[in-house]
């Protein structure tokens, strides 16, 4: 199922009596979820995420815009017609309840012909138990497993409605780190074999990125950009995008161009053709940065750390916005460690230039170079 938001705002009135204007939780969303994809819905904590899924679920009446789902405009449909699964950061089981139980629950609420025999709920309960794998676990209570089953009890609680769009906020945030990597794997195995059109919200830029076919990066209630995790990571269109993905993140430097240079303090570092003179934050990923005893970027050298298979060189300069530059070489790459300072070239695709008034992408002709 497609999922289509239009012109979708919602305003909350303001609580705080010195600023009497009204929060614009979300700010004309205006995008088309494809369907049978993973999407990952991503931004910083009050950015508004919770409140576009509320509002895709019928939790939330937007004030004002539309919402599809296909071609059926399902804006004024209540929540319970929507055919939507939730599943939420506390997984919400009934303790008292055995895990068969709280599977069926939702099916009890069937009226009319989607009525249920108690065989068929007990089949469908059980069905998406071996989906989600916990076949084993049916006659526990809540209280007698992990998060991370628990977790799986409320996907499949949502599931067994077999819902047209399954929404999952910030699911794998009560979980500890190696559940939290087991369990995405499991969202994604089970989002494959089901094929339902899912949105899945975080906060967390590695998550989204490591499982979704798609990401929406948004900020203040306001879409920034939408595509395939790589691709928003390789062709970030403003700085704050560029920011927001990336571990570790892209190295900011307070920059200039002339004449066709992009200049980080004294020295030219990378040609960067059709970009008109003016000061610009020069966005260098981790990964961007060569050692070379030539090269045009110096920087002081303040340690090399051994990752295995790279290094991560810590290195200063004064225009980095970041106390510390952290560039990620290959470990056959000789580096004298004892040296004071360091040089480097950059590779013209891992750095992004920005405008220092509007932020945004500031396009060089990589080709030409
Ligand atoms: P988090 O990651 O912290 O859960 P979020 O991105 O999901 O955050 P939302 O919960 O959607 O953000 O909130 C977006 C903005 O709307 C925030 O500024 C929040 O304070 C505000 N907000 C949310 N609900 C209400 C409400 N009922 N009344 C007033 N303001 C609200």
């Amino acid at each position: 199922m497609k999922v289509t938001l239009q012109h979708l705002t919602k305003k909350f009135p303001s609580r705080d009596k010195k600023d009497p204007r009204d929060v614009i939780a979300v700010n004309d969303f205006d995008f088309e979820i494809p369907d049978g994809k993973l999407i990952g819905l991503l931004g910083p904590s009050g950015c508004g995420k919770s409140t576009v899924l509320n509002m895709i679920c019928g939790l939330l009446a937007p004030t004002s815009g539309r919402i599809f789902f296909d071609e059926e405009d399902v804006t004024d449909l209540p929540a319970e017609e929507r055919g939507v699964g939730m599943v939420f950061q506390n997984y919400a089981l009934y303790p008292h309840m055995t895990v068969l139980q709280n599977i069926m629950f939702p099916l009890g609420n069937f009226k009319g012909d989607k009525k249920l025999s108690k065989a068929e709920m007990r089949a469908r309960a059980e069905e998406v138990a071996r989906l989600v794998q916990i076949d084993q676990l049916l006659n526990r209570k809540p209280g007698e497993m992990s998060g991370g089953q628990q977790q799986r009890v409320a996907i499949a609680r949502a599931l067994v409605k077999m819902p047209r769009i399954l929404l999952m906020d910030e699911p794998l945030s009560n979980l500890d780190a190696r559940l939290r990597l087991q369990t995405r794997e499991e969202i994604r195995r089970i989002q494959n074999e089901t094929g339902i059109t899912t949105i899945f919200v975080t906060h967390d830029q590695e998550e989204a990125m490591s499982i979704s076919d798609m990401i929406v990066v948004m900020k203040d209630g306001i879409f920034q950009e939408m595509g395939r995790p790589q691709d928003v990571y390789d062709d970030p269109k403003n700085l704050f995008v560029a920011k927001f993905l990336g571990t570790p993140a892209i190295n900011v430097f307070d920059a200039e161009v002339r004449d066709g240079m992009l200049r980080i303090g004294d020295e030219a570092v990378l040609s960067v053709p059709g970009v008109p003179d003016q000061p610009v934050w020069a966005g260098i990923r981790p990964e961007g940065f060569i050692p070379d005893p030539e090269g045009p970027f110096t920087a002081s050298l303040d340690r090399v750390e051994v990752m295995g298979r790279d290094y991560s060189i810590i290195s200063r300069h004064p225009a980095c916005e970041a106390p510390v530059i952290r560039s990620i070489i290959d470990s056959t790459i000789k580096i004298d460690t004892e040296a004071e300072t360091i040089r480097f070239r950059l590779k013209p695709r891992k750095v992004h230039i920005f405008s220092k008034i509007t932020e945004d992408r500031l396009y060089f002709d990589e080709a030409a170079l």
